[in-house]
């Protein structure tokens, strides 16, 4: 294999046999971090490099400015090491940003350039979990994530159709609701917002957890908002609680560390339908459905203020 000199970050010294993606030097390319693709063909490092590369651009807008969690799996989803990591470590690879937030002293990591996508590849990084507030700002949320996730034995049918009545129930409030599929069990609809001078954290989650709620009332027994996991059975969870300071959610076009390589894949709402299959959004096949189609046309001019949004739930 050829092994190119570059000017490396320090963090990240090009070692024999590594390969480079935007000048970013993966070692062990070949490393296997996912068995299987869901077409019998392992996903190695540097794939994973390489379609960081290739969604990078349309993944940023969605991450950056914002804390961001990493799902790090060194030795790949059945390797014995996960780790869930928040914080800048020792010899963090300075593509990535670092970031204090009131009430810790260590920094959080950012993700700000699609460089630091690649740093995440060669560091074993298999998801990526942002915080949900405005860019550059965590202490002012700016947008909702709702979580809905099926009790199991649950047709993903079910699933479609709760994000197509929390669809509705978002519009009549006046926001603008985008889907996406996890890569695992369940969808997220996710609407971004402004929240304005008077809305903090507190508010923001109190809103999800009301339109939640009302949905749960009109169908108790297809919904509920309730975490105990025993009276979930043969529901959907509505789980607002990705809506507050320090909580995650997966980000758009993040893999997930679990078998067949998957995504999660921004929908257009016309896929979010009967026999919506999430499990064909992986890694391999993601890159070419994104250019083939329109995902979340319209998301950057979709941030609603979200007093009126308030206020019209106080209303009725
Ligand atoms: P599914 O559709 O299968 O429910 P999901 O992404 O909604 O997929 P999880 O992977 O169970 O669900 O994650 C739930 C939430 O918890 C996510 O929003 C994520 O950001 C956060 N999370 C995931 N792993 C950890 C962890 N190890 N520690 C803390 N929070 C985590
Ligand atoms: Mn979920």
């Amino acid at each position: 294999m050829k092994t190119k000199k570059l000017a490396a970050p320090k963090a990240a010294k090009a070692e024999a046999g590594s390969r480079a993606v935007m000048n970013i030097p993966i070692s062990h390319p070949d490393k296997a971090l996912w068995p299987d693709a869901g077409d019998g063909e392992p996903v190695t490092k540097l794939e994973l490099a390489r379609y960081y590369e290739s969604i990078g651009g349309w993944m940023l807008p969605h991450i950056k400015g914002r804390p961001c969690s990493i799902v790090r799996a060194p030795d790949g989803i059945n390797g014995e090491q996960h780790f869930f990591q928040r914080h800048a470590g020792p010899g963090q690879s300075d593509l990535f940003t670092q970031v204090k937030v009131a009430g810790d002293r260590k920094p959080y990591l950012q993700i700000d350039r699609i460089e630091a996508l690649m740093a995440v590849a060669q560091s074993g990084g298999l998801e990526l979990h942002p915080w949900n507030c405005a860019p550059d700002k965590p202490e002012v949320p700016g947008r909702f994530v709702f979580d809905l996730d099926p009790s199991p034995g649950l047709d993903f049918d079910d699933c479609v159709a709760a994000a197509r009545e929390l669809k509705e129930r978002l519009e009549d409030l006046g926001l603008a609701p985008f889907a996406k599929t996890t890569g695992g069990k369940g969808l997220h609809v996710v609407t971004p917002f402004d929240a304005g001078k008077t809305i903090g954290w507190k508010e923001a989650k109190a809103v999800a957890r009301e339109i939640c709620a009302r949905m749960a009332a009109d169908s108790p027994g297809k919904y509920l908002v309730n975490m105990s996991k025993a009276k979930r059975t043969g529901k959907i969870f509505l789980d607002y609680l990705r809506n507050d300071r320090m909580a995650t959610a997966v980000a758009p076009l993040s893999p997930r560390a679990r078998d067949g390589a998957t995504v999660s894949m921004p929908l257009e709402w016309s896929q979010v339908k009967k026999g919506l299959d999430p499990k064909k959004f992986t890694i391999r096949t993601a890159p070419g459905l994104l250019a083939g189609g329109k995902p979340w046309r319209g998301y950057d001019k979709g941030e609603r203020p979200l007093l009126p949004v308030l206020k019209k739930l106080a209303a009725k």
